[in-house]
């Protein structure tokens, strides 16, 4: 057991009925649970990101977790009405509900960075291929979440290579600066007019990644881009050499289906 930090993933659409392991949110909500009861801490992906920058040997974040969001839908933030699955507490509610159940004080570093997708016509096309169509990937809450100190918004890339928009569902074919300027930076000035603050945070839409990406475009144009790190979703914890350009991700639903399945993955790390 190592005791690293690690970077949890979820998704807040996915709902396909009103329990784990199909519904993200009741998962949040019983992990976060079981992660405070086994005596870890939560703390920001962006603090995680500063101590790396620091040198740090990581030793002080031992038994550490972030917490991440992945694609930007509304329910990471407001409670909706899912038909069939009852009204889905929001990701930031269920946060906020656990504060409120331990206080402030239990958890001062709980935080969920949310990656979303930037492009409004990516997003609309997505709301309507892979949800209901119901305007559920609007980007009007952004800067009330980016102002919100138990959240903050990073990119996804400008339009997620998604399926729905005829994209090849791979981000490893964007391997070139071109392309890159596209997904990273064309997305952070939009964000960032959307919530006033540049996102320096990014995560490889479906994990993946190209080796321009990781080793020319992030390592070479950190003055463009002005990202700080990028996440994948390789299983793994965060060790002080772990390539910042594509740091590990455990995926609810994918790498754990239960809060004792995810204590024994964590442990097993
Ligand atoms: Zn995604």
């Amino acid at each position: 057991m190592s005791n690293r930090p690690v970077i949890l993933t979820y998704h807040s659409q996915n709902i396909l009925g009103d329990h784990a392991p199909v519904n993200d949110h009741q998962s949040l909500a019983r992990d976060l649970e079981a992660i405070h009861g086994s005596g870890r801490r939560f703390i920001s992906l962006a603090r995680l990101i500063d101590r790396l920058d620091e040198g740090s040997d990581l030793q002080d974040l031992r038994g550490c977790v972030c917490l991440t969001l992945d694609d930007g839908c509304n329910f990471d933030v407001h409670d909706i009405e899912w038909p069939g699955a009852g009204l889905q507490r929001s990701m930031l509610g269920i946060l906020r509900d656990f504060s409120e159940r331990h206080g402030a004080e239990a958890q001062p570093g709980l935080h969920a960075t949310s990656f979303v997708i930037a492009s409004p016509q990516a997003r609309e096309l997505i709301d309507r291929g892979s949800l209901l169509g119901r305007g559920w990937m609007g980007d009007d809450w952004w800067a009330a979440a980016e102002a919100d100190d138990r959240m903050t918004i990073a990119s996804h890339g400008w339009d997620h290579l998604h399926p729905d928009l005829g994209g090849s569902g791979c981000f490893g074919t964007v391997d070139d600066w071109s392309q890159c300027e596209t997904q990273v930076i064309r997305s952070a000035r939009y964000i960032e007019r959307r919530t006033g603050k540049w996102p320096d945070l990014f995560a490889y839409p479906f994990g993946t990644s190209s080796n321009y990406i990781r080793e020319e475009f992030f390592p070479r144009f950190r003055s463009e881009h002005r990202c700080r790190a990028a996440v994948g979703t390789d299983a793994g914890t965060v060790r002080p050499d772990t390539d910042r350009w594509n740091l590990p991700r455990l995926v609810c639903g994918r790498d754990w289906r239960s809060t004792r399945e995810l204590l024994q993955l964590i442990e097993s790390l």
